[in-house]
C-alpha cells in the first residue's frame, strides 16, 4: 500500500460556485481507514457556511441562472457530469478506496454506479410529465410537478460517491438547487464530484457543498428555515433528529436509515446459486451497507448443510488494505471497528453461537480498522444479533419450520428495507413478496445497493420515502393543481 503520497490540500466548501475555507478557518483531518494515517484535510464548516450555502442555492433557484434552464438543459448537464465521472473513474475509485478503506474493485464498481445516476437522471429530466384531470364541464385541470426550491442533503460515509449521485441527481433533474453536507469520515469523492459539476457548467449556486461534523454543519442545514425539503441517509438516531428538524420547519423529508435485511432460503432453493450471494451481501463494503443481507433464514431441512457450506466460505474470507483487493477492506473508523467488535464479543453464547470467522491479512497495518467476518447461528429471534443493525461483516442465521414462521421471523424486527427469497415455487415467491414488510424484494437473488432504476427505501426504522428510479423524481418534487375555468 502506498501510504507515503503527500496529503491532499484542503478543498474548502463550495458556495455560490466558489471554493472557500470554513468561516471559522478550521479544518478536520481525513484518515485512511487502511492504516489510520491522515492523508487530507477538509473544511470544518459550521452554521455560517451553511447559511451562505443555503442563500446561494436560494438565489440560484429564485431567478438565478439555474432557474432559467429548461428541463432538457438540466438533463444535459447531468449527462455531461455522468460522462466526466466515467472518464475519471480510475482516479475517483482510488480516492474513494483510500478515503473509505474499501477494496479497489468495490470502489471501481461504485464509480460505475455514480456515473450511472447522472446518466439515468440526465436522460429522465425532461420526461416527467404532469397530468390532466377530467373535472366539471367548462374546466381544464392540470396537475404539474414542481421542484421544492432548496433541498438539503445529508449523506453517510459508506458510499460517498454513489450517495452524491443518488440524492443529488434526481433533485437537480427536477430543478431544485441543492446543499450537500457529506459525512466527515469520508467526503473526498463528493468534493471531487462537485468540482467536476462546476467544470461541466452547472451554474453557480445550483450545487453547494459544506463539509463539517454532523452535530454542527448537519444540524445547521437540517434546521435552516430557508430549506424546503430534506433528504437524509444514515443512522436511525440522527434520522429522528432530522425528522424533528423537518417538522419544526413544516417541510418534508426522506429518511434512509439502514436495516436488518433477511435472505430466506426454502428447501427447494438453488443453494449453489444462493451461497455466494449470501456471503457477498454481507461482506460487500465490509457489511457497511444499509441493505446488507445481515440475516439468513433457512428452512430446517437445509440448515445443517447450508451452515457447513457457509462456515467454509466465511473461514476463507480475508480483510486487507484497500489496494490488496481482498474480500473486504478496513471498516470506516476506529469507532465503527469498536462497535462491530462489541457486537461480536458480546455474542457467542447459547442464543447466538459463533460458527466461523474469517481473518485479517497478515501484514495489514495494526493501526487500520480491520474486523474479521463472523458467522453466527442458530441465532434466537430475541438476540441482539437478530434485531440490531451491526453495520459490519456479521451474518446471523436462523432455521425456520414453515412459510408462516419465515414471514414472522423476517418481519420480526423494527426494520424493513430489503429481502431476498430463494425458492423455485412460483406461488410461494409471490406470497412471500406480498407478505414481507419492506421496500424491495428480490426473488432468487439479492441486490445490496445496486439498481439505479429500482425504487428503493424502507418502512418503519428503515425510514420512509423512495429514492432511485422515477420514484426519486416524484420524491424531489411536489404536485401543483391548476384549475382553469374557461367557460
Ligand atoms: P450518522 O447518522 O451519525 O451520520 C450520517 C450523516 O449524518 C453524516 O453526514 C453526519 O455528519 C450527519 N449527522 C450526524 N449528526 C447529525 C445531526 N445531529 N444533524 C444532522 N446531521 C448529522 O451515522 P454514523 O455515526 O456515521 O453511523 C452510525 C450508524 O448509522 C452505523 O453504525 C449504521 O448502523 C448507521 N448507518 C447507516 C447508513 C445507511 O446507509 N443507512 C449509513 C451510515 C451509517
Amino acid at each position: 500500500m502506498n501510504v507515503n503520497t503527500p496529503p491532499l490540500a484542503t478543498k474548502g466548501c463550495l458556495i455560490a460556485g466558489q471554493w472557500r475555507p470554513a468561516a471559522s478557518g478550521e479544518s478536520l483531518p481525513v484518515l485512511c481507514p487502511s492504516d489510520g494515517a491522515p492523508f487530507a484535510e477538509i473544511a470544518a464548516g459550521g452554521a455560517e457556511d451553511i447559511d451562505a450555502a443555503v442563500q446561494a442555492a436560494r438565489a440560484a433557484f429564485d431567478g438565478g441562472d439555474w432557474s432559467k434552464l429548461t428541463a432538457t438543459e438540466r438533463g444535459r448537464l447531468l449527462s455531461r457530469l455522468g460522462e466526466r465521472v466515467a472518464e475519471e473513474a480510475g482516479p475517483l475509485a482510488a480516492l474513494e478506496a483510500r478515503d473509505t478503506g474499501k477494496p479497489m474493485k468495490q470502489a471501481r464498481a461504485d464509480m460505475v454506479a455514480a456515473a450511472r445516476y447522472f446518466e439515468y437522471y440526465g436522460a429522465a429530466a425532461d420526461k416527467v410529465h404532469g397530468e390532466t384531470i377530467p373535472f366539471l364541464n367548462g374546466y381544464h385541470v392540470q396537475a404539474i410537478r414542481e421542484p421544492f426550491g432548496v433541498t438539503g442533503h445529508v449523506i453517510p460515509w459508506n458510499y460517498p460517491a454513489q450517495m452524491f449521485g443518488r440524492t443529488l441527481a434526481p433533485a437537480l433533474a427536477m430543478g431544485n438547487a441543492v446543499v450537500l453536507k457529506p459525512a466527515e469520515e469520508a467526503c473526498m469523492t463528493p468534493i471531487r464530484l462537485a468540482e467536476l459539476a462546476m467544470a461541466v457548467g452547472f451554474p453557480a449556486g445550483a450545487i453547494n457543498l459544506v463539509t463539517g461534523v454532523g452535530e454542527v454543519a448537519g444540524a445547521a442545514l437540517t434546521a435552516h428555515r430557508a430549506v424546503d425539503f430534506l433528504s437524509f441517509t444514515g443512522s436511525p438516531e440522527v434520522g429522528t433528529l432530522v425528522q424533528i428538524a423537518a417538522a419544526k420547519n413544516h417541510i418534508g423529508c426522506t429518511l434512509e436509515l439502514g436495516g436488518k435485511s433477511p435472505q430466506i432460503l426454502f428447501e427447494d432453493a438453488d443453494v449453489e446459486a444462493a451461497l455466494p450471494v449470501l456471503t457477498g451481501a454481507i461482506v460487500q463494503n465490509g457489511g457497511q451497507t444499509c441493505s446488507a443481507g445481515s440475516r439468513a433464514l433457512v428452512a430446517r431441512p437445509l440448515y445443517e448443510r447450508l451452515m457447513a457450506d457457509l462456515a467454509e466460505r466465511f473461514s476463507a474470507l480475508t480483510a486487507a488494505p484497500h489496494d490488496a483487493d481482498a474480500d473486504l477492506g478496513a471498516l470506516i473508523s476506529a469507532g465503527q471497528k469498536t462497535r462491530v467488535e462489541g457486537f461480536i464479543g458480546a455474542a457467542g453464547g447459547p442464543s447466538a453461537p459463533l460458527v466461523a470467522r474469517g481473518k485479517v491479512a497478515e501484514g495489514a497495518p495494526a493501526e487500520g480498522y480491520y474486523v474479521a467476518p463472523a458467522l453466527f447461528g442458530p441465532v434466537e429471534q430475541g438476540d441482539r444479533l437478530a434485531q440490531e443493525e451491526v453495520f459490519g461483516p456479521v451474518l446471523s442465521c436462523m432455521p425456520f419450520e414453515d412459510e408462516a414462521e419465515a414471514v414472522r421471523i423476517a418481519n420480526g424486527t423494527d426494520y424493513g428495507l430489503v429481502a431476498g427469497v430463494w425458492t423455485r415455487d412460483g406461488g410461494r415467491q409471490m406470497r412471500m413478496a406480498k407478505a414481507l414488510r419492506c421496500g424491495q424484494v428480490f426473488l432468487n437473488g439479492y441486490g445490496a445497493g445496486g439498481g439505479i432504476e429500482l425504487p428503493f427505501g424502507g418502512v418503519r426504522k428503515s425510514g420512509h420515502g423512495r429514492e432511485k428510479g422515477f420514484a426519486a423524481l416524484h420524491e424531489f418534487s411536489q404536485v401543483k393543481t391548476i384549475v382553469h375555468n374557461h367557460g
